[in-house]
Order: structure tokens, then sequence, then C-alpha cells
């Protein structure tokens, strides 16, 4: 199928073509011809689907089309992190670039000056990304107005909840025109996230990918026993047998992060720590030479790499193991995306064991435990207090929900 058959302008296709996409992804060819004909989408996908251009391509034919009169925000697209806002941000600019018109695309998140966004946002904008704090903060300043608001995208809805801007959006909500289209883009529809959808979203047209990702067999699951202090030899172990030119290693914390970067350096591996602490600089510059190739390894946490786009990466490892099966699914996504092949590796300490067996059930996969040899794992989990048998039921009344056990375990693995 070739994407002129999704009925976008000449100027698109064109564009497309000059970008070098040869034919559209699953969400791609669902949703055009849906946002074309005005509908609402409910999109069940994940970065790497090639859901920006998704929403873009139709946000940019129908800009085309209303052109004339003054400049409108025609479309607010809300992500929930600055990476995100950048990544999806630069991906509308390059569709615009090949383009000949005038189209400005305005990119606001917040940890950084307001002023230089409020100029940028002076004379208006065709196309707004945003974090929602900083959304919010450039309204009340008058920077700009989302009152007329044609469509309004939200992306990466499920992380948008998660780091707890549900009043920011009901505030935006609140907002925008009661007559608009909708996006609502997400990996995981949790209660909360369903909810949100529910009470936006008029006879959505759905479209789900999600299994796409999370079962494609191009990404290959393992699970490595091993001890708590041998995980960093074996990531090198790893890294040099597979000769990955880049693996994204997550861990739980800013100082695990920075320790097993500075570690991994000292053994022979070019890598670099990629956490929330670090200046927006630091962190678009060691984008920069993980994609450039000049690093090898990338030590981030969750929060620091949520969204960010790296194309095709051969390996993810899971130094340690996310808090929940939603962010495990986040994390193996990175990996073999736009149809190359990869490797999801999660080390699975004695003590994340039980933690563990609560993603592979929440996924619906389990994935056989591995040992390498000179790694083999001799630890054994503590005793969980109160409990005599975890397995089994335990002592009745005092047996632990599966909630305090990934709180637990979280809390082991060593959360932010
Ligand atoms: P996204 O899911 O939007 O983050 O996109 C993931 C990656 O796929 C990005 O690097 C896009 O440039 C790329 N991409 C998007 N659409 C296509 C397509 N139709 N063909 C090939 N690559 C694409």
């Amino acid at each position: 199928m070739s994407f002129s058959t999704l009925g976008l302008a000449p100027s698109l296709l064109n564009a497309i073509a000059e970008i070098g996409y040869d034919e559209p992804t699953a969400i791609q060819r669902a949703a055009i011809p849906a946002m074309l004909r005005g509908e609402d989408v409910l999109g069940a996908a994940q970065t790497g689907s090639g859901k920006t251009a998704a929403f873009a391509l139709p946000l940019l034919h129908t800009l085309l089309e209303r052109r004339g009169g003054a400049r409108q925000l025609h479309g607010l697209v809300l992500v929930p992190t600055r990476e995100l806002a950048v990544q999806v941000g630069e991906s509308i600019r390059k569709l615009v670039s090949h383009l000949n018109a005038p189209v400005k695309v305005a990119i606001v998140f917040g940890g950084v000056s307001i002023n230089p966004q409020m100029m940028a946002l002076r004379g208006g904008a065709d196309i707004v990304v945003a974090t929602p704090g900083r959304l919010l903060d450039l309204i009340e300043h008058r920077a700009l107005s989302i009152a007329h608001t044609a469509t309004l995208v939200l992306d990466e809805a499920d992380r948008l909840l998660d780091l707890g801007f549900s009043e920011e959006l009901n505030r935006i909500l609140a907002l925008l025109p009661a007559r608009r289209q909708n996006l609502f883009f997400s990996a995981t529809f949790p209660p909360a996230v369903q909810k949100l959808a529910d009470g936006m979203l008029h006879q959505p047209a759905r479209i789900e990918v999600l299994s796409e990702a999370a079962s494609q067999p191009a990404i290959t699951q393992r699970a490595i026993a091993v001890d708590v202090p041998r995980r960093t030899m074996l990531l090198k172990h790893l890294i040099q047998e597979h000769k990955w030119r880049g693996v994204m290693v997550f861990v739980a914390t800013k100082y695990a992060a920075d320790h097993v970067a500075d570690k991994l350096n000292r053994n022979g591996i070019r890598a670099a720590s990629f956490h929330g602490e670090l200046s927006q600089g630091a962190r678009t510059e060691t984008l920069t030479d993980f994609r450039s190739g000049r690093l090898q390894a990338l030590v981030a946490t969750d929060v620091a790499a949520r969204g960010i786009d790296i194309a095709r990466l051969p390996a993810v490892v899971n130094y340690d193991l996310p808090r929940s099966a939603v962010d495990y699914t986040h994390r193996i996504g990175r990996t073999g995306r736009a149809g190359a092949s990869g490797v999801a590796i999660s080390f699975v300490t004695a003590d994340a064991e039980q933690h563990f067996r609560l993603i592979e059930k929440r996924q619906n996969q389990r994935v056989p435990r591995e040992t390498i040899p000179g790694f083999e794992r001799t630890e054994t989990a503590p005793p969980v207090s109160g409990v005599t048998d975890t397995e089994n039921g335990g002592i009745k009344g005092k047996r632990k929900s599966k909630k305090d056990k990934l709180r637990e375990a979280a809390a082991r693995a060593g959360g932010e």
C-alpha cells in the first residue's frame, strides 16, 4: 500500500517521498484517512509505530486547506516530557521543511526560561507542541490563546497521567473550544487513561497497533539471572559479545545511571548517563553522541528516557527492572523499531525475581530465565517478613497484595 491512496495533498506526498518513507505504517494507514474525514481517533500505539507522522501529516493537510485569514492555532500537541516535545516538534518541522508553505511550529516545555518561548510565539503559531504546565504558564502570560484550536493531540496519554498532569489537562481542556477534533494516543489503557479518553472523544476511530510492538517477533525478550554486584560486568560482556552499536541501559536511579556509566567507561565501553538532573544542553549533547555512534551505551532512568526517539536500537537492557509492566512495555518498545530486529534483556536478581514474575503475568508472557557462564546467580531472595510462603498464600490475612509486592520489589531495586 502506498501513501498516495490515503487522501493526502500532493505537496505532502512529495514531502514524504523526499524524506524517504516508502509506505505508511499500520497506524498511518488507519489514522490518516480517519483524521482527514474529521473523526476523532483513539490510537493504541507507542513510540516507534510512526504515530507522529500519523497525526502530523493530516494536521498539515487540514492546515494547508484552511489557510487564509489571521493565524490561529490549528493544532495543539500535548506531550509528557520536554524530550518528546522536541522530538515531535522537530519531526513536524522536518515535514514542513519539505513543503513550500510558511507553517510555524512552536515547541514549548518547562524547566527553561519562559521568555524565549514567549518571543517565539509572537505573531502566533500554526502548530504548538507543548508540555501541559508550560502551556498553561504561557496562556496565563497571554503569549498564546488556544480558544480556537481546531485539533488537539494527546501524545502518550498514559505518561501524561503517570507524571501527574491530570489537573493541568483538565484546565487545558476547559480552555479549548468545545468543537474540535481530538486525537488520543497511548501505549497502554489503564482505567484512568480510558476514562480520560471516554470523556474527550466522540465516537472515535479506534486503532490498535499496541500488540504489534509488544509482541512483535522482531523483539526478542530475554531474562538473565544474575547477582546484583555482577550486573555491570555482565553488561560489559554482553555488549562486547554482541558488538551492539547502541544499547540503552535502564536503571532505577540517577545515582545508578552515573555509577554504571562510569564503570562501563572504566572498562572500555563508551557510555554516558542520562537522567533528569542533567541540564537540557547536556542531555541534547549526549543524545547527539549516542545517535551518531560516538557513545555505545546510554544509561538512563525511565523519566529521562521517556519518549526520546532513537531509531532502530539493537538492544535494550533492564539493568534494574522497571517498576511496572507499563514501563516494561515502553522500555522494550525502543528496540526492534521500524522492522529492524532487536533484543530486550532483563537482569533478574534474586531480589527482583518476584517482581519480574508480576511483569510477566501482566504481559501474559513468560520469558525463560537464562544463565550466562561465569555470571551464574548465587544470591537468594531475603525472606519476606510476615509471610511464610509467598507463593502458596502464607499466613491468612497477612498476605501481601500484588501492589505491595511491586512496591517492595521496586524499593529493593532502589527506586528513585
Ligand atoms: P514515531 O513512532 O512517530 O516515534 O516514529 C518512529 C520512527 O519511524 C521515526 O524515526 C520516523 O521517522 C520513522 N517513520 C515514521 N513513519 C515512517 C514510514 N512510513 N516509513 C518509515 N519510517 C517511518
